[in-house]
């Protein structure tokens, strides 16, 4: 599939008149129509509940839109826990799924109901010291081995410093309900980034079989099976992208199939998507200052990787379009950020149209771990985040980080020789 930004040439100059470059861009309509989607997808469930992974894009206005669509929020530590509370998320639609958790933030999770999901076995027992037991408790699987789809290998559980063995499992939930405990999830994420509709079904079926055999083996009947993050977009054109109607039937299916025959058709399904809920409806915005031929092209732009790390990091491939020049010549070209340091690349021997001096270019796919990886390497500073509304105008819902954010920690500590 051709990558379409989803704004025009012009709108997006409107916008850079009025906000510097770089900055991440979100399209509130995407949002809002990925969220309904889903939703759609798992309307035969009648609890059903998407808690978005807010480690994804951690910014409150896009956190509102998808309140605004009927989600929750799945947090992973006490700063995301209160960035949710006040963005006026209520505990009941508050899932925390840590891991090597300090105590206070069991503490905290436990003050304002959020639904904890246990990593490990061990952590019951410390849970219990640190913040007392709550009446429901969800553990977080991991089967080991490797997660396959037929003879495709998708990831390796047995290497996930993730969640606990079946053993463990089992035996959690009979110390649980021997402490009182009253309701009861599953959780599991085996494999991320999946591009394929046969991702979701296939750990509904796993999680939906083990649910069978904890309810005969020890009689516990789960009350909800959360089947995480892990569907995936479609970073590179020639990528399928996946149907999320087709994967809602898919769970459909396979709960018909195994819960409903042995008494457990009342189990609620939950999700804890980020990237397929966001990835696709932010572009990362970012002008053209330098160009450089040695024994490359290379074309410097203003963002760079502390802007989005995904390329660096796992050498992630993120579209980039010239929507100032789109029918410019090709070129090959390696995109490059400004720090010291070779990984900085957005895009490496890529063909690309012709770059000039004050090109504006899209890097698409960045509204999912892009923003929120960033970090202060060579006293580089985080952008402005910018809603593209409905409406057709550009809101700002984070400004840029200045060179007095960067120095604060620094106040006091010798700092400013007078
Ligand atoms: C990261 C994460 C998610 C979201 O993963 P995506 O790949 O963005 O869908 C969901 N749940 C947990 C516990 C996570 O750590």
């Amino acid at each position: 599939m051709v990558k379409v930004p989803f704004v025009t040439k012009e709108e997006l100059e409107s916008v850079v008149a009025e906000f510097p470059t770089p900055f991440h861009l979100y399209d509130e309509k995407g949002i809002r129509e990925t969220a309904r989607a889903v939703n759609k997808a798992f309307a035969w469930n009648p609890g059903f509940k998407e808690f978005f992974a807010v480690k994804a894009t951690p910014n409150p206005a896009i956190l509102r839109i998808l309140q605004e669509e009927g989600c929750g929020v799945d947090c992973a530590t006490d700063t995301e826990l209160v960035l949710s509370k006040k963005v006026g998320f209520d505990g009941q639609h508050i899932s925390f799924t840590s891991n090597n958790t300090r105590p206070e933030e069991f503490v905290y999770a436990r003050e304002i109901g959020a639904t904890i999901n246990l990593d490990a076995y061990e952590d019951i027992a410390f849970l219990e010291e640190a913040a007392g037991l709550p009446e429901t408790v969800s553990l977080r699987y991991n089967p080991g081995g490797v997660f396959a789809l037929g003879t495709d290998i998708m990831d390796h559980p047995e290497e996930s410093k993730f969640g606990m063995t079946k053993a463990q499992l089992l035996q959690g939930y009979q110390d649980l309900r021997d402490k009182g405990v009253k309701e009861f999830g599953l959780h599991a994420f085996l494999a991320s980034n999946t591009v394929t509709n046969a991702y979701y079904p296939t750990l509904a079926a796993q999680l939906f079989d083990l649910a069978v055999e904890i309810k005969e083996t020890i009689g516990v009947s789960l009350s909800f099976i959360n089947l995480s993050g892990g569907i995936g977009i479609d970073y590179k054109p020639e990528n399928r992208q996946n149907d999320i109607a087709v994967i809602g039937e898919g769970v459909h299916e396979a709960f018909d199939r195994i819960l409903v025959p042995n008494g457990l058709g009342d189990v609620t399904i939950y999700t804890e998507l980020g990237r397929y809920m966001l990835a696709s409806h932010g572009h990362l915005v970012t002008k053209v200052l330098h160009l450089k031929d040695t024994y490359r092209h290379y074309v410097g732009v203003d963002a760079s990787a502390v802007n989005l790390l995904r390329p660096a990091m796992y050498d992630a491939y993120h579209h980039i379009t010239n929507i100032s020049n789109p029918d410019g010549p090709l070129e090959t070209v390696d995109v490059v950020g400004s720090l010291c340091e070779n990984n900085d690349k957005f895009a490496k021997n890529r063909e690309l149209a012709q770059a000039r001096l004050g090109d504006l270019l899209i890097i698409h796919d960045t509204g999912a771990h892009g923003f929120s990886m960033g970090y202060n390497y060579n006293g580089r500073l985080r952008s402005a985040e910018i809603l593209w509304q409905e409406n057709g105008k550009a809101r700002m819902i984070r400004r840029a980080e200045t060179m007095e954010d960067y120095f604060v920690t620094l106040d006091g500590f010798e700092f400013e020789v007078k």
